[in-house]
């Protein structure tokens, strides 16, 4: 699969960290799975991680919390 945004480098599987912002809650997810350009580095979220990850922002806003670092873990 070839990058939209630069047109030139390839998609490779790999490993990103994700980084969500609420009005209180700063959420860093390590260990995401996507997809990462080799030319321009830009970082690709399968539509399935992506709504992972905002459904646990959504739960961890819900239970108060403000910052938190936490390993991805595939539902
Ligand atoms: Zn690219």
């Amino acid at each position: 699969m070839t990058c939209p945004i630069c047109k030139h480098g390839r998609l490779a599987p790999g490993l990103t960290s994700v980084t969500l912002e609420r009005a209180q809650l700063t959420l860093v997810f390590k260990s995401v799975p996507a997809r990462v350009c080799d030319n321009c580095g830009e970082q690709f979220l399968d539509d399935s991680v992506s709504a992972a990850l905002i459904e646990q922002a959504e739960a961890a806003a819900k239970a108060g919390v403000q910052v938190e670092v936490r390993q991805y873990a595939a539902a």
